[in-house]
């Protein structure tokens, strides 16, 4: 004998398409079976259950049960996915500090290491040039100044510092533009090129020269 509410879950079940949205709206869990497929829901039935055919899972969507039990599970699914992405965003913002702090580090070893290095003056220096004149070729000098540090000296001066303090070294791009703002900054100035490197006294920005000696 059915009572009044089971008949009218009947007649809603009949009148259920069991579309994707509805599924997921009503947290079911669907495989294929042997007889078509199968369908369990995720806020009333546990591991052990067994699952239900689609007549039944049409039914048991329109149970007072399971409207019930379902809404707590969406609000426990959208208040847990809100602490997630609280956390992910945590997470972000956690990387990006590290990212400044370990960039702050660098900056601060490198210039603590150029603090301790010694000033240097520009030195002279020259080198021979071919040229053709009347059709001969003659060798003439070109005399220029120089910052008297080359880059790969201060830099393996720089990486020694750094192992007898027991820190890890930081890339070499990043201490060469330090450096070269450090010594933007000094009294020397900065005066850097992009071709020869006799142009300018700080070399070029590939292969910079320094006011600044370490003396060991
Ligand atoms: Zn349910």
């Amino acid at each position: 004998m059915s009572t009044p509410y089971k008949e009218k879950i009947k007649r809603s079940a009949e009148m259920t398409d069991l579309t994707y949205e509805l599924l997921k709206k009503n947290n079911l869990k669907s495989r294929m079976g042997a007889v078509g497929s199968l369908y369990k829901c995720s806020c009333c039935h546990d591991e052990s259950e067994k699952w239900l055919t689609q007549f039944e899972a049409k039914k048991h969507i329109h149970t007072d049960k399971h409207k019930k039990s379902n809404k707590n599970y969406n609000a426990m699914k959208s208040k847990y996915e809100n602490e997630y992405r609280m956390r992910l965003n945590c997470e972000e913002r956690n990387k990006e500090i590290q990212k400044e702090l370990f960039k702050y580090n660098g900056t601060h070893r490198v210039q603590e290491f150029l603090l301790e290095c010694e000033e240097a003056d520009d030195i002279h220096m020259s080198l021979d040039d071919e040229v053709s004149v009347d059709g001969e070729m003659i060798t003439r000098p070109i005399f220029y100044i120089s910052a008297p540090t080359t880059f790969n000296e201060l830099y393996s001066n720089f990486q020694e510092w750094c192992d007898t303090l027991g820190e890890s070294n930081i890339s070499k791009d990043n201490v060469k533009s330090i450096m070269i703002k450090f010594q933007d900054e000094s009294a020397y100035g900065l005066e850097i090129g992009e071709c020869e490197e006799y142009l300018k006294k700080n070399g070029t920005l590939e292969s910079p020269k320094f006011n600044f000696k370490f003396e060991k």
